[in-house]
């Protein structure tokens, strides 16, 4: 499990009423570190800010703009979606909680406080968003090599693709599979051909310079990174690179028709902007490239030649 941090949790206080934020600063300030509006327009600014609330506890009546509609404009923005709205009521407007609920809050509290209750609602709200958050972070993670999984390519490639396609920047795609994986298994047992998969993976991470660069685990012993800005001759470049880091690891496989350590094989595909391929297809041609690869006989990088990358012939 990851530690958790270790600088208190914040919580954002907001209440028309000085008294009531007092009230509940006092509870809570020995164990969190607590921002109080005053305005539902200073509260949405600091909920948007760099240093954003984990929980808000939010008043329903105020005068500048009432909680309800704090809460829809909070849930609207995509920044500040996930953070926990609890609703501070007064006895009287309870049967209004619903629509808070409805709303996208995710409790209320009654005034006048009970501070127990008020204290274990916080309390569990906030491990429950930190729950959520672990949750989301692992979903994205490949168990065995902690490296980006299939999903996280997936979304990440999609994302790429879009940024690439508005930014006219070229987009380079390479698969990645080990050679005579099988054997390595085969030969060394099942253990230890996880132990070569995960500093396979780091390996291939750690090849990856750039910040938009992704290395993610496609499959069982094939990855795949993804470069932006990057064209044919750059990608290849990078490739090659990955190839001569990964045999310098130097894992001993004695049964290889290829050498006497670990290699892996590449397919390398490119999209320009200009060109009229989708996504699917360019990893399509990354994984027909790789197979070239794996045909011309292992440990090297092969570049899906479409023909499109050539400058159009000139007009007759
Ligand atoms: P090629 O050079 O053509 O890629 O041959 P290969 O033997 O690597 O390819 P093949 O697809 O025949 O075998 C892949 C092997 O990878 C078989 C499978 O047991 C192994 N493998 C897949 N995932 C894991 C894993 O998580 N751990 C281990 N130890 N092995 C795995
Ligand atoms: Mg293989
Ligand atoms: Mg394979």
């Amino acid at each position: 499990m990851m530690a958790r941090p270790s600088n208190k949790e914040k919580i954002l206080i907001v209440d028309d009423n000085k008294q009531n934020i007092e009230i509940l600063m006092n509870l809570f300030k020995s164990e969190y570190r607590i921002t109080a509006a005053i305005s539902a327009e200073r509260a949405l600014k600091i909920a948007r800010s760099d240093a954003p609330p984990d929980i808000i506890l939010l008043d329903i009546l105020m005068p500048d703009m009432d909680g309800y509609e704090v809460c829809r404009r909070l849930k609207e923005d995509e920044k500040t979606r996930d953070i926990p709205i609890i609703f501070v009521t007064a006895v009287s407007e309870v049967m209004d909680a619903a629509k808070g609920f409805n709303l996208g809050a995710v409790d209320y509290i009654a005034k006048p406080f009970h501070p127990p209750i008020v204290m274990a609602r916080v309390r569990l709200h906030l491990d429950l968003k930190h729950k959520r958050e672990l949750l989301e972070e692992y979903a994205f993670i490949d168990a065995l090599t902690e490296i980006p999984n299939r999903r996280s390519f997936d979304h990440q490639a999609l994302q790429e693709w879009n940024r690439a396609r508005r930014s006219g920047q070229p987009l380079s795609l390479l698969l990645l599979d080990i050679d005579h994986f099988k054997e390595y298994n085969d030969t060394y047992g099942h253990g230890q051909g996880d132990q070569c998969l995960i500093r396979v993976a780091q390996t291939i991470q750690e090849s990856l310079r750039r910040a938009g660069d992704l290395a993610a685990r496609y499959g069982g012993e094939e990855f795949a990174a993804l470069l932006p800005y990057t064209d044919q001759e750059e990608g290849c470049d990078i490739a090659w690179q990955i190839l001569k880091n990964i045999e310098a690891l130097g894992f001993a496989h004695q049964r290889s028709p290829v050498g006497d350590h670990v290699t892996i094989s590449c397919g390398l595909a490119t999209a320009l902007a200009e060109d009229d391929v989708t996504l699917e297809q360019l990893i399509e041609e990354a994984d027909q490239a790789l197979y070239k690869a794996k045909r011309n006989g292992r440990n090297r990088v092969e570049c899906f030649i479409s023909g499109r990358h050539h400058p159009p012939d000139p007009e007759p």
